[in-house]
């Protein structure tokens, strides 16, 4: 680490029973609103990527696109949304995951990546991985190697990080916050 993770941590602002009860929401706008802790976030990241060979950046809708498109700016790279269901103009395919009530849908353009590309995996926070894990599945369908999945903040008590390792997915992650 560059930094003690604490810097980071504490601007990270905990709201409670949001968007619903029993929810701890990890809000990192403060963190991304002060230009000095933006910078150490960003720093982070491309410190660790700097020297790897890596093709693209691909972002997780919405949080993800804020902090991907800076790092894939910062490295050299081409960015990639992968985005909630309905939002892309073009051909897209589509990945469907498990939530605590119901499902959701990511989508990605069929053109986003192609055979062979090595693609970091972006997005704010991890809870139950199940977001990472389709995001990862639909660049893998389009033939990309997912090199590591990455995140400000990681929920281990939800197990999702670790569901992802096992999976074999490395994964790098900042902060740790303890429940949900
Ligand atoms: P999951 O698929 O369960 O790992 O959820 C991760 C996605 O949901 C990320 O895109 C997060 O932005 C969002 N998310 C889930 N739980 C939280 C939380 N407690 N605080 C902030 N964002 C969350």
């Amino acid at each position: 680490m560059l930094f003690d993770p604490a810097y980071l941590r504490d601007r990270i602002r905990t709201v409670p029973d949001w968007p619903e009860p029993g929810v701890q929401f990890r809000d990192i706008t403060p963190l991304l609103q002060d230009p000095k802790s933006l910078r150490v976030l960003v720093e982070h990241f491309v410190f660790r990527y700097m020297d790897q060979k890596i093709d693209l950046v691909a972002g997780i809708d919405a949080r993800g696109f804020i902090i991907g498109s800076i790092l894939a700016h910062q490295l050299g790279l081409g960015f990639v949304p992968i985005r909630k269901k309905g939002k892309l103009p073009f051909t897209t395919i589509a990945e469907e995951y498990e939530l605590e009530y119901g499902s959701a849908t990511v989508e990605v353009h069929a053109d986003a990546c192609k055979q062979g590309d090595r693609v970091l995996l972006i997005d704010d926070l991890i809870a139950t991985g199940g977001t990472m894990m389709a995001g990862r599945k639909l660049l893998e369908r389009l033939g990309a190697t997912v090199v590591e999945g990455c995140a400000i903040v990681d929920l281990p008590e939800l197990g999702g990080s670790q569901l992802l390792r096992d999976s074999g997915l490395p994964l790098f992650t900042l902060v740790d916050f303890a429940g949900h």
